[in-house]
């Protein structure tokens, strides 16, 4: 068995409580390796050490220090199939999407390597003759990431590239269902050659190593992503020491498709929707709304593509369907299809355990007759479950699509294009799909509105999630004043 221990300051560091728990393979149901449980203390060390280490950092030229996230970019595409390959064994993630995944995952670290030195202030006009007034965009200062299970490393990386290119330095608490991927980063991250006490990671719990991060005096900012309820608590936390939050949360997504839609592309929308990542994603479209007049049509061929799915090991390239990644997660699942199943919705497919060496894998489910209503229609499942609602107009469309207290994602089937922008406008989430589902790009920015968060990640906008600005004013001349008046 593997024995990780917390990254601080450059160099592996036991737990100051000396207690340790495992970290478990979905897959076969085996513990692997022994991590590290994080405490209070050992986040006073991290922040400690990330305070330390700050000055140096944000003082470092941001070409420089853009060089050295492209340098990363460049090891992290070398690595890329090892990295894949512990996120499957500890999370169950399918291979044949993590191949592709840890590699395009160096472009975040690419893309904000150049931003770094793009990050421009401007000198204002003044109306204050003699003053001379501009801005600097400054980095916030310790920055704390919490991350969750799901997409351990890519998660990881679309807070940590802004982050670092900003001039912050961090204290990472993975999730501790998977944090083996994050440790072994951090060689990537010390070869890159980024200074010791830049980047921490503690491992453990959410509240005994979430919750002191978030408390801690000397962290600026914490950048979330996770459930809606944490990611609550958190803000409330973070409210009482007046950090910056930023909250990737959860989502309810509707993926709507019209009678005009192409309906087989839309069918294959329609799976990718839900079932790829085993439905263990924020932007799952786990509300599939569909046009009364294709609805019968439509949910036949979605029974019978997702009826061939291959359930099973997530280290064959021919499975489709891979574990859940945790046991919590793996009830919750099961719950879930019990409350549907006693709100009256018919289940048109699985709808239940699937038999799989560790215990863990729920058959793809597909319920209809769903109400939008309904618990399974207005609660995050987080498992390849899927809600069928039926709709007659457009309205209709708009209304039930946006009758969630979520607002992370949504998708939309249509060959007209001027539907495709009256939905585009009218769905209040953070990402709109037309004729296509799950595209993300480190170009692009993505966040959530109501309870799916706030703050955005991606894209040039997500550096200043980092920054703060400061106006500076220099006076040309000295002269005296009335300093009982504003200048
Ligand atoms: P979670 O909220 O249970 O845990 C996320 C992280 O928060 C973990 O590291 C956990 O230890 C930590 N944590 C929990 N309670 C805490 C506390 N009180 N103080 C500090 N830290 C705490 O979420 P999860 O089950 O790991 O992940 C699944 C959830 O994440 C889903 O709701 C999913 O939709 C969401 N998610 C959102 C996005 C997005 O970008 N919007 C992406 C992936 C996952």
């Amino acid at each position: 068995m593997t024995e990780y221990q917390h990254w601080i300051d450059g160099a592996w560091v036991a737990p100051a409580l000396g207690e340790r728990f495992e970290t478990v393979n979905p897959y076969t149901g085996e513990a692997w390796a022994t991590l590290a449980k994080g405490s209070a203390a050992d986040i006073d060390r991290a922040v400690a050490a990330a305070k330390a280490a700050f000055d140096d950092w944000a003082r470092t030229t941001p070409t420089a220090r853009g060089r050295l996230l492209m340098k990363l970019a460049d090891i992290v595409e070398r690595e890329a199939e090892r990295l894949g390959e512990i996120e499957v064994r500890d999370n169950g993630k399918l291979i044949t999407e993590m191949a592709g995944q840890t590699a395009y995952m160096a472009q975040w670290y690419r893309y904000y390597g150049g931003l770094a030195d793009k990050v421009e202030g401007a000198v204002l006009p003044s109306d204050k003759p003699g003053i001379f007034n501009f801005t600097r965009h400054e980095p916030m200062g310790v920055v704390g990431i919490i991350t969750p299970w799901n997409s351990p490393l890519l998660l990881l990386s679309w807070k940590l590239a802004p982050a670092l290119a900003a001039g912050c330095t961090c204290v990472i608490k993975p999730s501790e269902f998977t944090s083996a991927s994050t440790l072994e980063f951090m060689a990537l991250v010390q070869e890159a050659g980024i200074p010791p006490g830049v980047v921490n990671v503690v491992t453990g719990y959410g509240a005994q190593a979430g919750a002191p991060l978030v408390e801690h005096p000397d962290v600026a900012k914490i950048s979330f992503t996770g459930s809606d309820i944490s990611g609550q608590k958190i803000n409330e936390m973070a409210a009482r020491s007046f950090k910056h939050v930023s909250l990737e949360l959860g989502g309810k997504s509707p993926n709507i498709v019209f009678e005009d839609a192409d309906i087989e592309a839309a069918v294959m929308g329609a799976i990718s929707g839900i079932f790829a990542a085993t439905g263990q994603t924020c932007i799952a479209g786990s509300r599939l709304l569909l046009q009364r007049s294709i609805h019968d049509d439509f949910v036949k061929r979605l029974v019978t593509v997702a009826g061939e799915a291959t359930i099973g090991d997530p280290m064959s390239r021919d499975t489709h369907v891979g574990p859940v990644t945790t046991p919590p997660q793996y009830r919750k699942i099961l719950d879930y299809i019990d409350v549907a199943k006693s709100e009256g919705a018919t289940c048109v497919l699985g709808g239940g355990p699937h038999d799989g060496p560790g215990g863990q894998f729920v058959q793809p489910t597909i319920f209809t007759g769903v109400d939008n209503t309904m618990r399974i229609a207005q609660e995050e499942v987080f498992g390849p479950v899927l809600s069928v609602i039926p709709f007659e107009t457009e309205e209709d469309a708009v209304r039930i699509g946006n009758d969630v207290n979520f607002g992370l994602a949504a998708g939309v089937w249509t060959t007209d294009i001027g539907r495709a922008i009256r939905m585009s406008e009218r769905l209040r989430v953070g990402t709109v799909w037309v004729n296509t589902y799950r595209a993300v790009s480190f170009m692009s920015p993505f966040g959530g509105t109501k309870r799916s968060g706030m703050g955005r990640e991606s894209g040039a906008e997500a550096i200043k999630e980092y920054l703060q600005t400061k106006s500076v004013w220099i006076a040309q001349e000295t002269s005296v004043a009335n300093p009982f008046v504003m200048r």
